[in-house]
């Protein structure tokens, strides 16, 4: 397969053959894809003639601009950048420790809070992290920072994938602004699984009219900070949705959660300790032999690994994974290169 780039117009017929090259293993990699957050099982394609325009959603969703060819009205209620802001806003950062379960370490923030109270507190909470699935007590870091009389704070709270399942749970962990958030982003390509990387932040109106700015080349007011943005994204995000409807993301999350509990039964029974979090699709288990890596998408993290129980992950795959995990002397043996 000939993917480079050679400075003379290639022939469509080699063309697609470096595109079916390509598409066919990305599917087989699809039937591997275990370990990441993922949904595999949605077909876009009628969005497919909006890939003949350059949808692009340049500037503030909420005011009208000179480039036509956008999706602004998908975008709407939504918004994007809060995190970017924050994040060019806030020059130092203090990394907080984190307890074994992977929530964050209240004892640690209250100090870190305390002992830095001349900058306002900027805090990013996770609403199921990345390896764990834990979900930090955004209540109780509300009541620290009341404690110790900081009014000047702001709660972000990273709701990857959880934003899109906490609320189809019948008890879910309190995440939301009547929490005492500030925002709260959500990726579209984990459980909405959209084809391409893109998410929302949902923030208050005064933290958006700070930044807002006008702008005489596209005409818009600017309330972001990049220029060029997706107008495909918010279609993507608007047919999902639609398709589903809260009914089929309920189904969909309960489906997701038992079989969670499901592979944590199975790995449990076979001699490995794993475990989740509740209201987690995120199961950690023992580091499994290199043998399985090869074979499997997952990601490692010191002596552990997790998988992640989307919509696309059936019970005969974690049946095989449990399988290759305790015996994984059937899988072939790794070549030497690939040992380091
Ligand atoms: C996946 C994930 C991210 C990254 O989000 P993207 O939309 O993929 O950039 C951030 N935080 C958490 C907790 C995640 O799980």
């Amino acid at each position: 397969m000939n993917s480079g780039i050679s400075g003379v117009a290639t022939p469509m017929a080699e063309i697609q053959e470096t595109l079916d090259g390509l598409l066919c293993r990305i599917r087989e990699a699809g039937e591997k894809q275990i370990g990441y957050p993922a949904n595999q099982r949605i077909d876009y394609s009628p969005l497919f003639p909006f890939l003949d325009y350059s949808v692009n959603n340049i500037g503030d969703p909420f005011h009208a601009s000179n480039y036509w060819a956008n999706s602004h009205e998908f975008e709407q209620d939504t918004h994007y950048s809060v995190l970017k802001n924050v994040r060019v806003l806030n020059a130092r950062y203090i990394m907080i420790k984190r307890q074994e379960n992977g929530e964050i370490d209240y004892g640690d923030l209250r100090d870190m809070i305390r002992v830095n109270r001349d900058v306002p507190a900027v805090i990013m909470a996770n609403v199921g992290t990345t390896m764990r699935g834990a979900v930090d007590n955004i209540p109780q870091i509300r009541h620290i920072l009341d404690e110790l009389l900081v009014s000047n704070a702001y709660i972000h709270a990273d709701a990857a994938l959880s934003g899109m399942i906490l609320p189809f749970v019948p008890e879910p962990q309190a995440f939301g602004f009547d929490a005492g958030i500030d925002s709260i982003s959500v990726s579209g390509h984990k459980l909405i699984g959209a084809p391409a990387p893109c998410g929302v932040v949902l923030t208050k109106r005064p933290h958006v009219e700070r930044v807002g700015r006008a702008v005489e080349y596209v005409g818009v007011h600017d309330t972001t900070l990049s220029g060029s943005r997706s107008g495909i994204a918010p279609l993507m995000l608007w047919y999902a949705l639609n398709r589903y409807g809260d009914d089929g993301l309920q189904d969909l999350v309960s489906g997701m959660l038992e079989n969670a509990e499901y592979a944590v039964q199975q790995f449990n029974r076979h001699g490995l300790k794993a475990w989740r979090h509740r209201n987690s699709v995120t199961v950690v288990f023992p580091k499994p032999p290199r043998e399985v890596f090869r074979k499997w998408q997952i990601a490692p993290e010191g002596t552990e690994a997790h998988i992640i129980t989307m919509p696309h992950v059936t019970r005969e795959m974690i049946d095989e994974l449990v399988n290759d995990c305790t015996a994984p002397l059937e899988l072939d043996p790794v070549t030497s290169e690939e040992r380091d």
